[in-house]
């Protein structure tokens, strides 16, 4: 039986997947394995593996010839990793934390937070975004040493 530790160790590396796929689909406009083995830093077997979990689980096609895309399924959760990681870093960057850290510490902890969590730091962004004074008082405060 699957621990929860387990699950959730497979729901983070199905997120950090279609991520990555995702995102090199834009950038690139396809999707090859050793490009998803290169974002990821994982081995091309284990790339060969999880690709066929994905598409036995709907959330891919592989097309001979053409590598593989996202189903509409995949685009979806796809997108909300997106926009939650978008979320996370758009916080972090607030507190005047530099791209590098924010970055770091969006992929350390995106996968771990509750989804109430996020709408709040949603709403958290919102907030500050539509009120540059706080927003700049916020920085102002968290950038003493
Ligand atoms: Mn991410």
């Amino acid at each position: 039986m699957a621990t929860y530790a387990q699950s959730k160790r497979d729901m983070s590396r199905l997120e950090d997947y279609l991520e990555a796929i995702y995102n090199l689909n834009e950038e690139k406009g396809f999707i090859s394995a050793s490009d998803i083995s290169e974002r990821l830093g994982v081995k091309s077997p284990t790339v060969s593996s999880m690709v066929a979990k994905l598409a036995r689980e709907g959330y891919l096609e592989r097309e001979r010839y053409r590598g593989m895309k996202l189903t509409d399924r995949g685009i979806k959760v796809a997108r909300s990793v997106i926009r939650r990681h978008e979320t996370i870093f758009e916080l972090l960057s607030m507190f005047g934390l530099s791209k590098d850290v924010a970055y770091e510490d969006t992929e350390g902890i995106e996968h771990h937070l509750h989804p109430v969590t996020v709408q709040k730091f949603e709403r958290l962004v919102e907030f500050l975004k539509a009120d540059p004074e706080t927003s700049a008082k916020l920085k102002q405060s968290m950038d003493r040493d």
